[in-house]
C-alpha cells in the first residue's frame, strides 16, 4: 500500500489549524488503498499552534509534528518536512486552506496511473492578494524567468505532489539559500499541472508584507540568476563606447579643422575611459565570483529520472 506524507508548515496557526486537519483527513482518506500522515512543521510559532498540534497527534498516530526553536521561515520548514517524511508520495499544503484539499486525489492520480512524478497546483486569479502585492508578484515572475531562464511562473507554488525519487532529489540539494521555487524547476521531472481557483484564506492572517515579498524576490534572483553581476559588464561597454567618441571627436579638431583640441571634451573622455576600464574590471571579478557561487552551492550535476 502506498503511502502519502502530508507536510504542511505551520506558523502561527491556530484559527485554521483543526479546520485544515479535518478536511485534508477526509480527502486523503477518500484516496482508496492507501496510508497517510501528516507532518506537521511548527515554524516557532507565538500563538497556541503547538498545543493544537500535539494534541493532534495525541489522537491521530498518524500524525506528527516538529517544532522549530524559533521561526525560520516556510523554506526551512519545507525542507525540514520532506527530510522527515516517510511517504512514497509527498505533498506541501499551506495550512490555511488556500490549497484546496480535494486536489489530493487527482494529483495522487496523475503520478500513480498517468506517469507523472510530480503534480503541481497551478493559481489562477489572486482575489484576496490585493491589487499592489499582484501587480509586483507579476512582475516579479516575469523579470525572474527572463533572468533565470527557468520556469516559475506566477500562479505555481509550493503546492503539489511528488514521487520519492524528485524528493530525494530535492534533498540532494543542500544549499542554504532555499528557494524551494526554483529547486523545483531545477531538479526538473515531468510535472502535471493542475488549476485552482484562488480563494481567500479560511481564517487568520498572511505572514507576508511588503518588505518581506521584496526580500523574498531578491533571494529568488539571487539564487538562481548570476546575471546581476553582469550589469558592470554592460555599464563599462557604454561608458567604453562614449568615452571612444568623446576621445575621437577631441582629437578629430586638431586634425581636421586644424583649431586646438577641446580640453574639456578629452578629460571628460579620459575620465570617461578610467570609468569604464573600473566596470570592466568589475564585470571580470564578477564573472570569477559567479563561477565560485554555483560551485559553492554544490547542486547536483545530472539528476537520474529512471535507470535500467
Ligand atoms: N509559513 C511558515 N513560516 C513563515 C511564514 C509562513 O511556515 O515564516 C507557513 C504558513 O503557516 C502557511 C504557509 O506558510 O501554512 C503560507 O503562508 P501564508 O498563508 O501566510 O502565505 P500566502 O498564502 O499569503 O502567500
Ligand atoms: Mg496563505
Amino acid at each position: 500500500m502506498n503511502k502519502i506524507s502530508i507536510i504542511v508548515p505551520c506558523y502561527n496557526e491556530e484559527e485554521v489549524l483543526t479546520s485544515f486537519y479535518q478536511e485534508t483527513l477526509s480527502a486523503v482518506t477518500s484516496i482508496p488503498d492507501v496510508s497517510y500522515e501528516f507532518l506537521f512543521i511548527d515554524d516557532g510559532s507565538k500563538d497556541h499552534t503547538l498545543e493544537i498540534l500535539k494534541l493532534l497527534c495525541y489522537k491521530d498516530q498518524n500524525c506528527r509534528y516538529f517544532s522549530f526553536s524559533r521561526n525560520f521561515g516556510k523554506e526551512a520548514a519545507m525542507y525540514a518536512g520532506l527530510k522527515h517524511a516517510s511517504g512514497d508520495y509527498c505533498v506541501i499544503m499551506d495550512a490555511d486552506l488556500q490549497h484546496p484539499p480535494k486536489l489530493l486525489a487527482p494529483m495522487y492520480q496523475a503520478l500513480t496511473q498517468e506517469g507523472y512524478d510530480c503534480c503541481a497546483g497551478k493559481r489562477m486569479g489572486r482575489e484576496g492578494d490585493g491589487a499592489l502585492r499582484s501587480f509586483l508578484s507579476r512582475g516579479f515572475y516575469s523579470v525572474i524567468q527572463k533572468l533565470t531562464h527557468m520556469n516559475m511562473s506566477d500562479g505555481a507554488g509550493d503546492f503539489r505532489m511528488m514521487n520519492r525519487t524528485m524528493v530525494n532529489a530535492i534533498l540532494q540539494i543542500q544549499e542554504y539559500n532555499r528557494y524551494t521555487k526554483g529547486i523545483f524547476s531545477f531538479v526538473g521531472f515531468h510535472t502535471k499541472w493542475l488549476e485552482f481557483e484562488n480563494v481567500e484564506r479560511a481564517a487568520g492572517k498572511t505572514k507576508w508584507n511588503l518588505k518581506s515579498l521584496f526580500s523574498y524576490a531578491f533571494d529568488g534572483i539571487l539564487s538562481f540568476s548570476t546575471a546581476p553581476l553582469k550589469l558592470p559588464g554592460i555599464l563599462g561597454t557604454i561608458l567604453f563606447v562614449i568615452a571612444c567618441f568623446l576621445g575621437l571627436s577631441a582629437l578629430a579638431q586638431p586634425l581636421l579643422f586644424h583649431q586646438n583640441a577641446d580640453s574639456v571634451t578629452l578629460i571628460l573622455g579620459v575620465v570617461i575611459f578610467l570609468s569604464s576600464l573600473q566596470m570592466l574590471m568589475i564585470f571580470i571579478l564578477g564573472e570569477y565570483l559567479s563561477k565560485d557561487y554555483l560551485e559553492n552551492k554544490k547542486r547536483p550535476i545530472y539528476i537520474i529520472r529512471e535507470q535500467n
